[in-house]
């Protein structure tokens, strides 16, 4: 089939360059914001694309022009054949990059570079130990630090995503920018978002322009320069004058970035989730498991991609549970 320019371009004139793919549902650690008290059912194995589903269902897209692969979880790095997965996809030759928690990568270190891994997000949203234990509900703090120094040490570019949640690491925005000060990382602040089963509640969410207050107070305001933001941006940079790295935040409650969305998701269990605030899903799995062209599919979840937050265009809907309990948590969707 010769590509298809117009497949990944939605009727507000965003084309869908970019996407992320879910490898497991399954995880290492248990952030109450992620993962609920109650843990996910699982979908049963027979169900999860296996490496050679994801291969050709990524390859169908980059033919229609994503260039742009990401590759997240639950936790990616859990997947046993994460080796395989990567070695393949980095022979479709568009860039890939993973979004993983951290405890997993010394391992995976060498396949990484072997795959011209170069970008990495590695969430943390403390840097103190006993805390990181009561957010993640489990005790890896010193391996996640160990392996983002390692990280930088290889020369990976590094983004830290902070999810903050008032009263727990608020205090610590300043601290994390003041890792910048000599370490060359991304910190992304982003700010807490609903999902099934994570208790979200607007007076747990730090706004960016709570952020931005407490920036200004901490640091005079020559000092703090607002960076150039990328077209499909979802994080509004800034930079610490004459410090190595950069801070961002993501404010997609506040302030959403839809406009320039480019991004369209897959789950592992091989569903197209064309917002991240969407409860609907496409089921690509399926029709590539029965020989069905995956264009149709594809096109049906790209002309039904809302303009703005799946239709929550207002911040009294976001508060309006109805509208966001039915969708998956963030551990099945990957963020
Ligand atoms: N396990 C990997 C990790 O933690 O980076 C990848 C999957 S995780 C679901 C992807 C990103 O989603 C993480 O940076 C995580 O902090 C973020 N995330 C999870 N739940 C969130 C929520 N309720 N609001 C905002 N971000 C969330
Ligand atoms: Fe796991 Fe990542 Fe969710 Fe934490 S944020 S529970 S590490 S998937």
């Amino acid at each position: 089939m010769t590509p298809n320019k117009n497949l990944l371009t939605d009727d507000f004139g965003r084309t869908h360059n970019y996407l992320r793919i879910s490898l497991i549902e399954k995880c290492n650690l248990r952030c109450t914001y992620c993962m609920p008290a109650d843990g996910i059912a699982l979908s049963p194995k027979a169900d999860i694309m296996t490496a050679q589903e994801i291969y050709a269902i990524a390859k169908t897209f980059v033919h229609h022009g994503v260039n742009k692969i990401r590759l997240t979880g639950g936790e990616p790095l859990l997947r046993k054949d994460f080796p395989e997965i990567i070695t393949q996809l980095a022979t479709l030759g568009t860039e890939i990059s993973i979004t993983t928690n951290g405890i997993l990568i010394d391992r995976h270190l060498e396949v990484l570079k072997a795959n011209k891994v170069t970008k990495i997000n590695l969430s943390l949203d403390t840097l103190v130990a006993t805390k990181f234990n009561a957010i993640t509900l489990r005790n890896q703090f010193q391996g996640v630090i160990d392996n983002l120094h390692l990280l930088l040490h290889n020369g990976f570019q590094v983004k830290v995503n902070v999810v903050l949640i008032k009263g727990f690491n608020d205090n610590e925005i300043i601290d994390f920018i003041n890792l910048t000060q000599h370490l060359p990382l991304s910190i992304r602040f982003i700010e807490f978002m609903p999902f099934a089963g994570n208790e979200w509640d607007r007076s747990k969410m730090v706004s960016q322009q709570e952020i931005l207050d407490l920036v200004h107070t901490a640091f005079p305001p020559a000092d703090v320069e607002k960076l150039i933001d990328d077209k499909n941006f979802t994080s509004r940079d800034f930079k610490i004058k004459n410090y190595a790295g950069s801070f961002g935040i993501i404010s997609s409650i506040t302030n959403p970035f839809c406009d320039g969305c480019n991004r369209i998701r897959l789950t592992a269990n091989g569903k197209i989730k064309n917002c991240l605030f969407s409860n609907h899903e496409t089921d690509l799995l399926t029709a590539y498991r029965s020989g069905e062209a995956l264009e149709t599919v594809i096109a049906t979840a790209i002309q039904t991609k809302m303009k703005v937050r799946a239709g929550m265009t207002s911040i009294d809907e976001i508060n309006d549970p109805a509208l966001h309990q039915d969708n998956r948590s963030m551990i099945s969707i990957g963020g």
